[in-house]
């Protein structure tokens, strides 16, 4: 197994264990230079030019690619832009039209809620009876009636980590002839996905998580290679038309998957997202997951060791779990802001999780003893019992 640790690629604040790159991963040393060679080589030199001379309009292609080749996707099968709900909304725009007789999108509670808002916006749109149906998790097989367009789910589970079986679900769904869709927010830079080996017709995926892009890095779109002339795009933006600056007053789609772009890309997280995706170049993703995994495995047993009060909420076998450990506990927000005052950063997802997320390109077995430690500290001498950490902040 080849060594996936490269601390030096990231800053990370001395002292800090950082266990929340599952929400917002650390910047990568790499990013301010490129990003400031892009204003000032690039905007600042070439302006207007810029989206030629620098290329600036081929990057949602180009680090589409880069995002490919972590998930299993070909060449031209990815592109990015907008954030993950947008693309949610994209891609099952696009999955309905392709079984007009159908109208229920099925999703599960364990979805992310904007993934549901999403389609519930969709279905108020489109009207004629169309009807989201979340089921449980562990209910989505056998929901799988004749009147299903389109399955969506979220490959791991935000709060839990609990991980769907992708292969079997794609296939239950197909086989039912339902279209699927993957959301892979907490997969990407995460764990091995395979999508084209999968067979789902579209994923999504955002990038300001794992892969380290930076507060509001572009999300990307796959669409299996196969569809991507035939997809309809719903959001039908001048940059996913065929050719954009003949400024016709009809659309005609792209070619492929650049018919899934909609506007201007944002050249400036676009150029911090390319630099951090450089960092995987050379990673290999099973090499990642088990790292990732032996990681979580030494977390969980220091915290049943030392801290009884915790309770396990995600799937205890490893291979149900993606990249991140959550514990139940009443006064988790609290719990979790006085870890914060300590530098130790999770994160809390109501009403009782307290999710810590592990990423072993900048995390090793000492940062896990440290983050135990405190947290054993925390939560024995009730250091949470405070006023300053009940009171909820606007982002938990
Ligand atoms: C993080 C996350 C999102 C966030 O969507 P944005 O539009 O990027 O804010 C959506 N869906 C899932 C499943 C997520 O994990």
């Amino acid at each position: 197994m080849a060594e996936v640790l490269r601390k030096e690629a990231f800053i990370i604040p001395e002292g800090m264990v950082y266990l929340d790159g599952n929400s917002l991963g650390p910047m990568p040393r790499s990013v301010p230079d490129r990003v400031a060679r892009t204003m000032t080589d690039e905007w600042a030199q070439m302006l207007i030019k810029g989206w030629n001379k620098a290329g600036w309009m081929a990057l949602p292609e180009e680090v589409g690619a880069m995002v490919g080749r972590t998930i299993g996707a070909p060449e031209g099968s990815v592109v990015m832009g907008d954030t993950l709900s947008i693309k949610v909304f994209q891609a099952l725009a696009s999955a309905v039209k392709m079984r007009p007789d159908r109208r229920v999108i099925l999703s599960d509670t364990g979805n992310f809620p904007s993934d549901l808002y999403m389609a519930e916006g969709l279905v108020g749109l489109l009207g004629q009876g169309y009807a989201l149906r979340t089921v449980a998790p562990e209910d989505v097989a056998g929901a799988m009636t004749d009147d299903v367009a389109v399955v969506m789910l979220t490959e791991v589970d935000y709060r839990t980590g609990r991980m769907h079986d992708m292969q079997a679900i794609t296939k239950a769904a197909q086989d039912n002839g339902s279209v699927m869709i993957w959301d892979l927010a907490h997969s990407a830079g995460a764990i091995p996905v395979d999508i084209l080996g999968s067979n789902a017709e579209f994923a999504v995926g955002c990038t300001y998580k794992y892969f380290n892009g930076g507060p509001g890095a572009p999300a990307f779109i796959y669409v299996r290679p196969d569809l991507a002339d035939a997809v309809e795009p719903a959001l039908s933006g001048w940059l996913g038309h065929r050719q954009p600056f003949d400024f016709d007053l009809n659309y005609t789609p792209g070619n492929g998957i650049e018919r899934m772009r909609v506007g201007t890309p944002p050249i400036l997280q676009m150029a911090a997202l390319e630099a951090a995706m450089e960092i995987y170049a050379d990673v290999d993703m099973h090499d990642l997951r088990a790292a990732s995994i032996a990681l979580q495995e030494q977390f969980i047993e220091e915290i049943e060791r030392d801290v009884p009060q915790l309770t396990l909420a995600s799937p205890r076998d490893s291979k149900n779990r993606g990249s991140q450990v959550s514990w139940r506990f009443e006064h988790g927000y609290a719990a979790m802001q006085a870890l914060i005052a300590r530098d130790v950063i999770g994160d809390f997802r109501a009403p009782d999780i307290m999710r810590f997320g592990f990423t072993p390109l900048y995390l090793d077995r000492n940062d896990v003893s440290r983050a135990v430690k405190v947290i054993a500290d925390v939560m024995h001498n009730d250091l949470w019992d405070r006023e300053e950490y009940k009171t909820r902040a606007r982002v938990t």
